[in-house]
């Protein structure tokens, strides 16, 4: 990164995203103001990424230490932005930063859109998630999963979800529930090993003598792909409960059916075929409707980003510049955008899932950041270096006081840690203690300090 007058820059969202941003831009020797909504960091690093892949959570965690502890980062967690929240994005704008950075994630839910689906037993992935790896809001309240559970999707989500309801609530069966064919499983093979103790194979084979009509019919050939699939089920991690897990597929859930409580008792499916376009497959519906006995849905299909924070938004993604002009073609893809007035919305950045909701592994929204910190690198080369940090911070902290916010800072996220460590109480997935509350780690700090 090419040497510039120090600029203050406020980076919203500490996951993976936003952290790598904030790294790149403290190294080139900004000054950094992080706004975190959770009182935590790490974001689906420390909320979403299964609890027991410890290697990876703790070498990330010990990372995201080192960054947030340097002189020229300024970290507050519990600081929502949007309408109605902490700050909203025009309050942090005119706080005097000379760009921000928005790496909120994904955080709104795509609209399921079927018949039922509000009844009891219908959750999203991501609250189940959430709810597993504790996130206040989340991981205090009851989630009753029901004795066999239909996962909507073919993803390491769908993995994940099945990982926890076999491994740790031990539900009779679960059937992940997939609109193509096997062949167009999308979750990595060895994500399968947390589960593939527990496949039903008696089951699996009648799935493929179910179908196997359907995918001769566009070529494929039903016999190499069961083996395939049935092959990936190697080094599987030892079975820990009599749930049996499977598959259908070709198949799209049209309705959700209820009992006289409201809650789950099947779903209405759809048969699909298949149909080759270019080298892809698509999910044609055949019109054959028939009942799949469950008593909880998960949908598993991705999310959207919060609609309501009151950026630009537009069909599920924040509305990036579309005009491919300035210093690279390619910093327009992370540069906000205003259809209204058809400009750019100055100074106003977007990296991770919060531009591509959805999108790829750790790795890939640590790219993402870094990529965006290169932008907005280049968006400040040559521009005065604008208001001074105290000024900013001083600024930050009037406001947050004046809405009775109540902001978190390293030094007290420290404080949590340490009590966490040795506390005795009930626990995430894989017996990990966290505090479940904002209310309760904010106490519990208070206490300390005194
Ligand atoms: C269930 C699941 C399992 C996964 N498992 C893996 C895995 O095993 N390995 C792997 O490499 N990747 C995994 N991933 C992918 C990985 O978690 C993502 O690629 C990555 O976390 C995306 O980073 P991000 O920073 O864009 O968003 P996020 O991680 O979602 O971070 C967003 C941050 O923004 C904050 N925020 C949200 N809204 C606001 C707001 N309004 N104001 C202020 N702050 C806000 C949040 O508090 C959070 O800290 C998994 C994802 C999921 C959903």
């Amino acid at each position: 990164m090419s040497a510039q007058k120090p600029h203050v820059i406020i980076v919203a969202g500490a996951g993976p995203a936003g952290l790598a941003a904030a790294g790149s831009l403290a190294e080139a020797g900004h000054e950094v103001i992080i706004l975190n909504r959770d009182i935590k960091f790490g974001g689906l690093a420390e909320y979403g990424i299964f609890p027991s892949k410890l290697k990876l959570r703790g070498g990330l965690k010990k990372q995201y230490w080192e960054l947030l502890e340097r002189p020229n980062v300024h970290y507050f967690g519990n600081v929502s932005i949007g309408n109605g929240k902490d700050l909203t994005v025009d309050e942090v704008r005119e706080l005097g930063a000379s760009a921000v950075v928005f790496a909120i994630g994904a955080q709104g839910t795509k609209a399921i859109g079927v018949e039922g689906d509000s009844a009891k037993g219908v959750f999203h992935a991501k609250d189940v998630v959430y709810h597993y790896c504790r996130l206040p809001g989340f991981g205090d309240r009851p989630f009753d999963m029901g004795k066999h559970v239909a996962v909507i999707g073919a993803g390491d989500v769908m993995v994940d979800i099945a990982h926890w309801l076999t491994r740790y609530k031990k539900v009779d069966r679960v059937t992940a529930i997939v609109r193509r064919g096997p062949a167009e499983r999308k979750y990595n093979p060895k994500e399968i090993r947390a589960v593939c103790a527990n496949m039903d194979l008696d089951g699996i084979k009648a799935e493929f003598a179910r179908i196997k009509d359907r995918l001769i019919a566009v070529g494929q050939n039903p016999d190499e792909i069961y083996k395939g699939l049935v092959d990936e089920f190697t080094k599987c991690e030892p079975k820990v409960s009599e749930t049996k897990m499977g598959f259908r597929f070709l198949a799209s859930p049209k309705r959700i059916l209820v009992d006289g409580n409201n809650r789950v008792r099947a779903l209405e499916m759809e048969d699909n075929k298949l149909e080759t376009k270019g080298e892809d497959t698509a999910a044609v519906g055949l019109r054959q409707y028939y009942e799949f006995p469950c008593d909880s849905v998960v949908f598993a299909v991705g999310d959207k980003v919060d609609e309501t924070v009151g950026l630009p938004y537009k069909g599920g993604v924040f509305v990036t510049n579309p005009n491919k002009t300035g210093n690279d073609p390619d910093d327009a893809l992370f540069q906000a955008y205003d259809e209204a007035t058809g400009r750019v919305v100055e100074g106003v950045f977007l990296a991770g899932w919060a531009r591509k909701a959805s999108e790829g592994l750790v790795g890939v929204a640590k790219r993402d950041g870094d990529w965006c910190a290169e932008v907005v690198s280049r968006y400040l080369a040559g521009k005065p270096a604008g208001a001074e940090p105290k000024v900013v911070l001083d600024k930050l902290l009037a406001t947050l006081k004046q809405k009775k916010s109540r902001p978190v800072t390293v030094k007290e996220l420290r404080i949590l840690e340490e009590a966490e460590k040795v506390h005795k109480g009930t626990t995430d997935a894989i017996g990990e203690f966290k505090y479940v509350t904002n209310q309760e780690m904010i106490a519990l700090i208070e206490r300390q300090k005194v």
